[in-house]
């Protein structure tokens, strides 16, 4: 379930550059969701792109939702990464149709919808989370990413995402990279990076090819260099717990609860993220009730 993450600038300081390999993590979302082939690859490009985003906070307890809202048959993907590396992820629909665009690749596009919006909120545990949106380019993720943080962060930023299967319909790799431009990033340095990143061909590719996110790194970076590198482990996983599910519990309120004895007798929670079941007794949920607690009402 691990993944890589590295993280470095331009020698030129102009550039930030994020490079993820997510391979173990999206095969882990799609066996834990039992996701289609087209639902894999939407929610890995969307678990990719949290990752590195999560990634991008220097403040230990921040959390970063990345919410794709789509109006075809995908209308829901939310991933949660904060800033360990941790991410986990869920979809609305993890059976969509495959569908196939005139290359013969799965069109994520249509099956995420032009007409739906890309929402990113950063929870730093404290005070109001920060929320920023902005409407979906081509539901492709990376382009529509790329959209977000340019209007919504004012970041020129560049994201390319990519998943790719086996024969057996197992995640053969998936990964992706973020290069954002520092504000006095000058012409020079721009028009190295687009003529970069115009020949590179697409990411699953390179992997295939057996390059290393360092080695894709340095593509990127060609002709400006590569400096204070920084490596990281990712992960898929969830963080929920009895404990957490209680206090959703809790906060339904004390009339909430009584309804659900009187009509079910315990209550089965199932956690979005990892389909793990939380069943509590009707006992259990008597003793919530009793319990002196300034948040029941
Ligand atoms: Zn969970």
């Amino acid at each position: 379930m691990k993944g890589k993450l590295i993280t470095g600038m331009s020698v030129n300081r102009e550039v930030r550059i994020y490079v993820a390999q997510t391979t173990e993590m999206v095969e882990n979302a799609r066996t834990t969701h039992d996701l289609s082939p087209i639902s894999a690859t939407a929610l890995g490009r969307t678990i990719t792109a949290a990752s590195m985003m999560g990634m991008m906070s220097k403040i230990d307890k921040e959390k970063v939702t990345l919410q794709i809202k789509g109006s075809n048959e995908i209308k829901l993907m939310v991933a949660v990464a904060d800033s360990h590396g941790n991410v986990k992820a869920y979809m609305n629909n993890p059976q969509a149709v495959n569908i196939f665009d005139e290359h013969g690749k799965l069109d994520v596009g249509t099956a995420i919808g032009k007409d739906g919006k890309i929402i990113v909120i950063r929870d730093i545990g404290m005070k109001e989370p920060f929320l920023g949106q902005c409407n979906l380019v081509s539901g492709e993720i990376a382009e529509d990413l790329a959209q977000y943080f340019a209007q919504s962060e004012q970041q020129p930023t560049a994201v390319s995402l990519g998943v790719s299967f086996g024969k057996d319909a197992h995640v053969k790799y998936a990964g992706g990279f973020i290069v954002q431009l520092l504000p006095e990033t000058t012409e020079e340095t721009i028009q190295q990076l687009e003529s970069n990143l115009k020949g590179m061909p697409p990411l699953t590719q390179q992997f295939e090819e057996g390059l290393t996110i360092m080695q894709i790194a340095g593509q990127v970076l060609a002709g400006l260099g590569f400096d204070e590198l920084e490596e990281y482990e990712l992960n898929y996983k969830c963080d929920c717990s009895r404990e957490k599910m209680e206090n959703a519990l809790i906060s339904l309120g004390k009339t909430e609860i009584k309804a659900i004895i009187d009509e079910e007798g315990e209550a089965e929670l199932v956690c979005h993220f990892c389909n793990q079941k939380y069943i509590f007794s009707e006992l259990e949920l008597t003793a919530l009730i009793e319990a002196p607690n300034e948040v029941l009402s």
